[in-house]
């Protein structure tokens, strides 16, 4: 009989985790999700409706012989998961993927809503963005940057302001790679204040429209017709909090071995935003846990010992398109990090926000 693979999260990594597995075990994928959101085009989605369907891969599609059930994890033990409908699902290896939630665009609103309702939210979001002149945004992380440029590539009219109480932009980053950001935001009219923030949100709701003026802490007033929040992830390890697997960090993250295995379970792993690693909360590294899992599970299956180990890497990158046409990056080279040219950022990022990368893990042509 064949080993049960159980995966719970079906994004960037978990989702990985359960095709590769696919022909090598009894897979189960549970998410409450219809689809795998891809968060890096979920900002597109919002300027572009018409291409927003892009951004989202059903996950019916993922799997040639596992199943997905659609329901949400409430509790984990060394044998198995309990979802939120009551139904118990044993495991023989478990994977924990459940990532990380965000701000509406950037990640949806609610976890279990349909493709359908997802883009029903993202059109809602256009009309009331489409008919605003100026723009506010919190938060100037990459986030909110990339938001700003994709506004200024569909609407350069429109008047869009940034505010950050943090004093640098990408502070980790190489100098020329933040030299080049500032002169790009520059370039394209975007208004970005920093060491600013507000003492009170504006009375108006996050992304509808409505002018209202609100005033700095430098005392600086800001009138917008509209405005986004753009910081604030939530690591989504509600369902490990009652202690059943595994003691949480104070940071609400799993703890994992070099394996990455959940601390005293050889059968039980966790990977991306969820874990205690130093890596960045990115989905290139949830990724690379996620291949690094596939070999350990893969070699157990067969009956040999584990033995991929994981070095998270002290080295920041990344790439931040301001739309279709512009953006910085950096990236590893042989000899440690270097700039990206936009052309680089722009065809490995800005052009399709990975759309075919997932369009062929998801069997869409
Ligand atoms: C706008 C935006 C752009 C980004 N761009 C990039 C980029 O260009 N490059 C990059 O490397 N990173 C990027 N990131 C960061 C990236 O999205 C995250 O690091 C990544 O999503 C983490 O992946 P993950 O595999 O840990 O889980 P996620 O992709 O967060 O997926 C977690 C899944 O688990 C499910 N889930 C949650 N709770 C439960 C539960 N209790 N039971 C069952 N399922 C559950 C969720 O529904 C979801 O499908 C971006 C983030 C945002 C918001």
């Amino acid at each position: 009989m064949n080993h049960t693979v159980v995966v719970i999260g079906g994004g960037y990594g978990g989702s990985l985790v359960a095709k590769e597995l696919d022909s090598e075990a009894d897979v189960t994928l549970i998410d409450p999700r219809e689809a795998f959101v891809n968060a890096a085009a979920s900002l597109r989605a919002l300027t572009r409706p018409d291409w927003a369907h892009n951004a989202f891969f059903s996950f019916a599609t993922l799997l040639q012989q596992g199943r997905v059930i659609r329901d949400r994890a409430v509790s984990v033990d060394p044998k198995g998961v309990t979802l939120a409908s009551g139904e118990r699902v044993e495991a023989d290896y478990l994977v924990l993927a459940t990532g990380s939630d965000y701000t509406y665009p950037a990640k949806p609103h609610h976890a279990s809503t349909s493709i359908d309702q997802q883009l029903d939210d993202l059109r809602e979001t256009h009309r009331e963005l489409a008919g605003t002149d100026r723009v506010l945004i919190l938060g100037a992380g990459p986030v909110g940057l990339e938001l700003a440029g994709e506004i200024k590539d569909v609407w350069p009219d429109k008047y869009v302001v940034i505010l950050d109480r943090a004093g640098r932009l990408l502070p980790g980053f190489l100098p020329e790679v933040r030299n080049e950001l500032r002169r790009q935001l520059d370039e394209l009219g975007i208004d970005v204040r920093l060491g600013t923030g507000l003492t009170v949100l504006p009375t108006v709701e996050a992304g509808r429209a409505g002018r209202f003026a609100v005033t700095t802490d430098k005392g600086e007033q800001i009138v917008a017709d509209t405005w986004f929040q753009a910081f604030g992830v939530k690591i989504n390890t509600g369902y490990l909090a009652d202690g059943r697997l595994s003691p949480l960090t104070a940071q609400k993250t799993v703890p994992v071995t070099e394996r990455l295995n959940v601390q005293g379970y050889d059968h039980v792993y966790a990977i991306g935003d969820i874990v205690a690693l130093p890596d960045p909360k990115m989905a290139s590294y949830s990724m690379v846990h996620a291949d690094l899992v596939v070999k350990n599970i893969k070699a157990q299956l067969a009956g040999d010992r584990p033995h991929a180990v994981h070095t998270p890497t002290p080295e920041r990158r990344i790439l931040l398109p301001l739309g279709t046409r512009a953006g910085v990056g950096q990236l590893p080279t042989p000899d440690g990090v270097a700039a990206a040219t936009t052309e680089t950022v722009r065809q490995r990022k800005g052009a399709d926000l990975f759309t075919a990368r997932f369009a062929s893990r998801f069997g869409r042509s």
